[in-house]
């Protein structure tokens, strides 16, 4: 195989353009020429990792196979490349600073004076190195969290210019950036693009190719102007205009020749053998739905849609799958009682309960999930919303009034949810949860079953607290089964009620693992059950 050639994407003039779904975009299209790609999100923050961030900081916190708890970019990495990632594509300051120092103190540096140049930026450029090392990937992409610009981001960008210094033609540079429109003079303006390339240039690096966020499409006179300006060639200048979905984007990319532009740059053959079929089959669906179902999202984080990315884009995986467009209502929990349960739930086709931590709108949960279960409503709960689902029986078909899980009332006679038994000792929040990929056997003759079509799954984990075999016995005697458990531990996955159309509560989280090339069968499953709930009301 010849050496790994590598991508770098570098961000400007503002946050949230995109970078992740322009990586995940250009890396769709190398993968579908044949090549073997793989992302990498480099954050410029000192956490070790997200897994301690609030979601309103951060978004969702994004769990891989090896149990890495990762930023949100990673699920759209995976999505779209339907290939796992691990650890290694998430590197943060706090991780690069972590080994310096452990390195300091095993005596590694030999006594030299240890400092940001060379030593931090030596382990950045370990990092980025180690996925081609590998030497599972021809071309490794690597995205640069922040904005150049950031204090914070120097020492990757100088990381950047050795690299790329060191690679030569195996290395390139992508600068995503933004192009305002100034809606009084109607222009679209180039100067903070010019600004930002130049900040680069300072620090040493010079972008190949420049991909220009824009709300409008920019002229060839832009285009023009920007390669004279940043001495970027003029096909390298490839415009970004807003995309009704993240998933038009390749095709976006592509109709602008950014692969071709790449793949020529890195000097990789470029073979007529790109294939799209699926990708744009899939977007098809999503453009002309034959259904359309409305799900209500409970949650505590509603009001960023970001905290619960890798449920909605499951839902999209999952309507394309049934030709349905899903819409979601977003429902505060702390909003919810129960009278107020019905106003809110009333006409929806199903319900989802989202995963969380912490009593802060618990109850809302529980009234939600009693409406669903007694007005036979389709339910997934997962995570929280499966303890939340356990508890509400336990409390209003078992009778026992005050259970709860030992998260919320350390008290309570009946812990139907309880501490595991590895986590009792655990003192640090960071990294120290059950984490990632673990195996489920499903019992024949379950929902769960018939959704995956086998019996051993593996799905993900976050999560410290479990269904309390104790009470096992009493939950089956009155129909709430456990329909999924783990062959090592015993450890409860999946609870299902016996008399309803399709309530399924799961310790795991299917969401991670819902991708374009594969959407999650629980979800497939959940909304097909949600078109049936909805036929039958018309
Ligand atoms: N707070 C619960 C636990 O730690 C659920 C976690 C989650 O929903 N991810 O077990």
């Amino acid at each position: 195989m010849p050496s790994t050639k590598y991508v770098f994407v570098t961000g400007g003039v503002t946050s949230s353009l995109g970078k992740g779904i322009i990586s995940a975009s250009l890396a769709t299209l190398l993968q579908s020429r044949g090549y073997s790609v793989t992302i990498q999100k480099l954050d410029p923050y000192i956490n070790i990792d997200p897994g301690t961030l609030n979601p309103y900081e951060h978004g969702e916190c994004y769990v891989t196979n090896d149990g890495a708890e990762t930023d949100l970019d990673l699920g759209h990495y995976e999505r779209f490349l339907n290939r796992p990632t691990s650890q290694a594509n998430n590197v943060t300051t706090g991780r690069v600073y972590q080994s310096v120092i452990d390195k300091e103190r095993q005596g590694a540096y030999l006594g030299k004076t240890v400092q940001v140049i060379p030593h931090i930026t030596d382990e950045i450029k370990n990092r980025i190195m180690v996925l081609g090392n590998t030497g599972e990937f021809e071309i490794v992409i690597t995205e640069i969290g922040g904005t150049v610009g950031d204090i914070e981001a120097l020492p990757y960008i100088e990381a950047v210019r050795q690299l790329r210094w060191e690679l030569g033609e195996n290395a390139l540079v992508i600068h995503l950036t933004l192009i305002p429109h100034l809606a009084a003079t109607g222009e679209l303006k180039t100067k903070p693009t010019q600004h930002s390339v130049q900040k680069l240039q300072e620090s040493g690096v010079q972008p190949d190719v420049l991909v220009c966020r824009s709300e409008h499409h920019i002229t060839d006179e832009i285009r023009r102007k920007l390669a004279q300006f940043c001495n970027v060639k003029k096909e390298a200048v490839i415009e970004s205009i807003d995309a009704e979905t993240i998933y038009a984007v390749p095709i976006l990319m592509r109709n602008q020749n950014l692969d071709e532009v790449v793949l020529k740059r890195l000097d990789l053959p470029i073979e007529d053998n790109l294939d799209l079929v699926n990708w744009k089959d899939f977007l098809y669906k999503l453009r002309y739905p034959k259904y359309e179902v409305e799900i209500g999202l409970i949650g505590k984080y509603v009001e960023l849609h970001d905290s619960y990315k890798s449920i909605v884009e499951a839902f999209i995986h999952a309507g394309a799958a049934n030709e349905a467009k899903v819409n979601i209502r977003w429902i505060h929990s702390e909003n919810l009682n129960e009278e107020s349960a019905a106003k809110y739930l009333e006409d929806l086709d199903g319900v989802l309960v989202a995963p969380g931590f912490g009593e802060r709108g618990f109850d809302g949960k529980l009234d939600a999930i009693k409406y669903a279960r007694t007005q036979k409503i389709p339910f997934l709960g997962i995570c929280l919303g499966m303890q939340a689902a356990v508890i509400e029986f336990a409390r209003n078909v078992l009778g026992f009034q005050d259970a709860n899980s030992t998260e919320m009332n350390p008290q309570t006679e009946h812990p139907v949810i309880a501490l595991m038994e590895d986590q009792k000792s655990v003192k640090d929040m960071g990294g120290t949860m059950r984490l990632g990929a673990c195996d489920c056997e499903l019992k024949e003759d379950s929902i769960a079953f018939k959704t995956y079509k086998r019996k051993k799954i593996s799905e993900r984990h976050r999560h410290r607290y479990e269904f309390n075999n104790k009470f096992l016995k009493e939950f089956e005697g009155k129909g709430l089964m456990a329909t999924g458990t783990n062959p090592e531990t015993n450890l409860v996955e999946i609870v299902e009620l016996l008399d309803h159309p399709w309530f399924v509560g799961v310790q795991f989280h299917p969401e991670y693992k819902s991708t374009v090339a594969n959407p999650h069968p629980l979800f497939v499953n959940f909304v097909a059950a949600a078109i049936q709930n909805s036929q039958q009301e018309n």
